[in-house]
C-alpha cells in the first residue's frame, strides 16, 4: 500500500514535470531560437558547452533583483545620452517588431530621425483586434495574436514596454488558478480529454484519482512505456546529437512515436500550425533536448534521460532561461511609471499564465503609434515600395531607393542603420543596387540567396464565432482544445488545428487587486475561435471563402463538442503565409545568415522579426529592443555582476552583437530565478 502510494506520488510528480515542461510550457512558445550558436564548437565540445551553460547562482536570487537592476540601467542610458555622434535609421515593416524597434530608437537622444517603411496602409502586421457590437454589449475578436505569454523573465520586456506606454492599468491578467490556465484539452477520438493539471480545490487523493483516470485515456496510449524508454535509452553520441533533427524524430526516439503523434503534434498545431516532421527540435525543444544525457543512475548504467533530468532540476529548482531576455531587460529605458510599477510587474508575471488588453492586443499597437507620433522623430512612410537597398563600398551606411507616393517619384536616401523586420524573402527582393548615379556601392553578395532559404510559412484560417448562450460548452470552461495529427481524416476533414474558448481566455484580473474580474467582452455569451489549415494546407492554391470556412468551423464544433446553436456573429480571416516555420537546420542557417549580413553590410543592416528568433509577440518585442540597442552598436553589455546579468559569467566581451541578427552567442542558461 505504502509502495503504491509512493508510486502514485512519483507518477503525479512525473506527470506534472513532463507534461508541464514538454507540453504546456512550449504551448506559449517557450523555446526561442539561438541565432549565433556556434555549431562547430557545439559539435566538438560537450553537449552543454555552448548552447546551455550552467550558472552557479546563490539562493538569494529573487525577483526584486530586477528592481535593483534599474539603477545601473539608468546609468547606461545616461552614458548613452552623453554620446555625440548622431545617426538616422530606417525601419522596414510596421508590425510589432518594427514598431518596437522604432520606439526603442526614438528613446536614443543620438538618433535624429527614424523613417518607418510599411508597404500597406495599416500598421500592426498580423495583430488585428476588432470590437464587434452584439445584443447586450460588445465582444472583441482577434484575428492574430490573442494571449501574451506571462513568464519570468521572458515576459518582462513586453510588460515593461506596455507600462512605459501607459498601459499598466489596462492589463487583463489571467492567473494560474483560472479555468483558462487549468483546463486545456486535446481532442482524441471522440472526445475532449483534459490534460493533467492538479486542481487546487481537490484533495490529493482526488487529484491522484483524476490523474490515473486520465492516463487510461487512449490519447495516453504507450505514454508510460514511453517514459520507461526515455529513462533507459542512452543519449546520442555528441557528434550525432549536434546535428539537428525534427521534433517528431526527437520525441519519437526518446518517448516513442505515440507521444509525438498524440500529444506533441497537438501542441505544435497550437503554436506553429506546423508539422512536427519538419520543425526543428534543436530550435524549438533545445532546453529539453539538452537534457537527454540524463543524470546517470545505477552505477552509470542508466542515464535517466530527459525524465530524470527534469525531476532533478525540479527538486533543485533550476530553470532554463534565455540569455536574450536578460539582455533586453537590461537596456530597456525605464520611464517613471515603470520605475513605480517594476516590482508589481514581476509579481504579476509570476502569478499569471497570459495577459491581454481590454480592446485586444491591438491596443498595444495603438499605444505604440501614439508614442511614436509624440516623439516627433518618426516618419511613417506608408504604402511605400522599397526599390533597392545597398551598402556603400567605402563609407559606412546604407543607400535606399524607394517609390514615394507623396512625391510621385523615386527617392534615394542614405541611412546610418537599416533594421529590417520584413519577411526574409521580401528583404531578399530589395537587396540590389539602386539605379543611382553613384557607382561606389558594394556588390550584392550572398545575403539574398541565404535569405531565400527561409521561405516557408503556413496559412491559417481564423474563424471567430459569437453565441448568445453563455453555457454552450459541454466541458468545463478552459483555454480550448488542440487536435493532434493522429486523428483520422473522418474526424477532422476540415483540417482543424484547434479551438480557443475565447470567452475565458480573455478574462482575468486587473492590476488593482481590489478590482472585480475583468473581461474584454461586455456581452454575456460564448466566444469561440476555430483555427483551420496550417501545414495541412501546404501547396494549396485555393482556400475556403468566408461562408465555407464558417460552415467548416460549425461542422467541426458539432462533431467534436455537439454544438448545434447558430452563432449570431461569424467573422473569418485567411492569414496567408502568416506563421513562419523553423524547420530542421534553422539554427545553422541563421548563424550563417547573420555572419554574412554582418560582413556584407558592415554591421549597418540588422535583421529582426518573427522569422529569426521566436514567434510570439513577446519574442518580437525582445527582438526589436535588441536590434535597436546592441544591434546598432549603441549599447554594450553591462559588466556589473548581478544575477540579472548572466553574461558576466561568460566570455561576453568577445560576443558579436552588432549587425546581422542580434542575439547572444550563449542561448540558454540555467538559473534559479
Ligand atoms: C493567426 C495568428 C495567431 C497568433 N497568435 C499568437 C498569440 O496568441 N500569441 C503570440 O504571442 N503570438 C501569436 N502569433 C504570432 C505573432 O502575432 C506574430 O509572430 C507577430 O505579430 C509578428 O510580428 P512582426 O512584426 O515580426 O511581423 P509582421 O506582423 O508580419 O509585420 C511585418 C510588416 O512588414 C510589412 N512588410 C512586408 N514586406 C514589406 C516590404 N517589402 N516593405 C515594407 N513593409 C513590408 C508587412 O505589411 C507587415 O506590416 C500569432 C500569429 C498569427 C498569424
Amino acid at each position: 500500500m505504502n509502495e503504491e502510494w509512493l508510486e502514485g506520488r512519483a507518477l503525479i510528480l512525473f506527470m506534472h514535470l513532463l507534461l508541464f515542461q514538454i507540453l504546456l510550457s512550449v504551448l506559449f512558445i517557450d523555446s526561442p531560437v539561438d541565432l549565433q550558436k556556434n555549431n562547430n564548437e557545439a559539435k566538438t565540445n560537450s553537449r552543454m558547452s555552448h548552447e546551455h551553460q550552467t550558472l552557479h547562482r546563490s539562493a538569494e536570487m529573487r525577483l526584486p533583483c530586477v528592481h535593483k537592476a534599474l539603477r545601473p540601467r539608468q546609468r547606461q542610458l545616461n552614458l548613452l545620452n552623453g554620446q555625440k555622434r548622431t545617426y538616422t535609421a530606417a525601419v522596414l515593416g510596421g508590425g510589432i517588431t518594427g514598431l518596437t524597434t522604432a520606439w526603442q530608437l526614438a528613446q536614443d537622444p543620438t538618433c535624429r530621425t527614424i523613417n518607418l517603411f510599411e508597404k500597406t496602409d495599416r500598421l500592426g502586421g498580423w495583430i488585428t483586434s476588432e470590437t464587434v457590437p452584439v445584443d447586450g454589449g460588445n465582444v472583441v475578436f482577434e484575428y492574430g495574436p490573442r494571449t501574451l505569454r506571462s513568464s519570468l523573465p521572458g515576459s518582462l520586456p513586453l510588460l515593461y514596454l506596455a507600462t512605459n506606454l501607459g498601459l499598466y492599468k489596462d492589463l487583463i491578467v489571467t492567473p494560474k488558478t483560472s479555468p483558462a490556465a487549468q483546463n486545456r484539452y486535446i481532442y482524441y477520438p471522440d472526445r475532449l480529454v483534459r490534460m493533467p493539471a492538479p486542481k487546487p480545490e481537490l484533495s490529493f487523493g482526488e487529484n491522484f484519482d483524476s490523474f490515473v483516470n486520465t492516463l487510461k485515456e487512449p490519447v495516453f496510449n504507450k505514454f508510460l512505456s514511453g517514459i520507461v524508454k526515455d529513462v533507459l535509452a542512452p543519449a546520442r553520441h555528441p557528434t550525432e546529437w549536434a546535428q539537428d533533427e525534427s521534433v517528431a524524430e526527437f520525441i519519437g526516439r526518446r518517448f516513442g512515436p505515440n507521444v509525438a503523434d498524440n500529444l506533441v503534434s497537438a501542441v505544435y498545431h497550437g503554436i506553429y500550425a506546423g508539422d512536427i516532421d519538419r520543425l526543428s527540435a534543436q530550435t524549438l525543444l533545445g532546453s529539453i533536448r539538452n537534457l537527454e544525457g540524463g543524470i546517470g543512475g545505477i552505477g552509470g548504467l542508466v542515464s535517466g534521460g530527459v525524465t530524470a533530468s527534469l525531476i532533478s532540476r525540479s527538486i533543485s529548482k533550476t530553470k532554463t532561461r534565455i540569455m536574450d531576455d536578460y539582455m533586453a531587460i537590461d537596456v530597456m529605458p525605464a520611464g517613471p511609471e515603470l520605475v513605480r510599477r517594476q516590482h508589481d510587474l514581476e509579481v504579476l508575471a509570476a502569478g499569471a499564465t497570459t495577459f491581454t488588453f481590454p480592446r485586444g492586443v491591438g491596443q498595444l499597437i495603438e499605444a505604440l503609434i501614439a508614442s511614436l507620433k509624440a516623439s516627433g522623430k518618426v516618419n511613417f512612410r506608408m504604402n511605400t515600395e522599397i526599390k533597392a537597398l545597398s551598402a556603400w563600398e567605402s563609407s559606412s551606411g546604407i543607400a535606399m531607393e524607394y517609390w514615394s507616393a507623396r512625391h510621385g517619384q523615386i527617392k534615394t536616401f542614405d541611412y546610418g542603420y537599416v533594421i529590417s523586420t520584413i519577411p526574409p524573402v521580401a528583404l531578399a527582393d530589395i537587396l540590389r543596387k539602386p539605379e543611382h548615379p553613384e557607382t561606389k556601392l558594394s556588390p550584392v553578395g550572398l545575403t539574398p540567396s541565404l535569405l531565400r532559404k527561409q521561405d516557408y510559412a503556413v496559412t491559417a484560417m481564423v474563424v471567430n464565432l459569437y453565441y448568445p448562450n453563455p453555457n454552450l460548452l459541454p466541458v468545463e470552461d478552459g483555454f480550448g482544445y488542440l487536435i493532434p495529427r493522429s486523428i483520422p481524416y473522418e474526424q477532422n476533414p476540415e483540417c482543424g488545428l484547434g479551438v480557443i474558448f475565447a470567452s475565458s481566455s480573455s478574462v482575468g484580473n486587473g492590476t488593482d487587486p481590489s478590482s472585480p474580474e475583468l473581461s474584454q467582452d461586455s456581452a454575456p455569451g460564448t466566444k469561440l475561435t476555430v483555427m483551420l489549415g496550417g501545414h495541412y494546407w501546404d501547396g494549396f492554391e485555393e482556400y475556403p471563402d468566408h461562408d465555407t470556412a464558417v460552415k467548416m468551423a460549425r461542422a467541426m464544433l458539432k462533431r467534436h463538442m455537439n454544438i448545434t446553436d447558430t452563432p449570431t456573429v461569424a467573422r473569418s480571416r485567411l492569414q496567408k503565409d502568416a506563421i513562419p516555420q523553423y524547420t530542421v537546420g534553422h539554427l545553422d542557417r541563421m548563424y550563417t545568415l547573420s555572419n554574412t549580413v554582418r560582413k556584407e553590410y558592415k554591421n549597418r543592416l540588422i535583421l529582426a522579426g518573427n522569422w529569426y528568433n521566436g514567434l510570439s509577440v513577446g519574442d518580437c518585442v525582445r527582438q526589436g529592443i535588441l536590434s535597436a540597442t546592441y544591434g546598432i552598436g549603441r549599447n554594450r553589455l553591462n559588466d556589473e555582476p548581478s544575477p540579472w546579468r548572466p553574461w558576466t559569467s561568460f566570455d561576453y566581451k568577445r560576443w558579436k552583437l552588432e549587425g546581422g541578427i542580434v542575439t547572444s552567442p550563449v542561448r540558454l542558461v540555467d538559473s534559479k530565478i
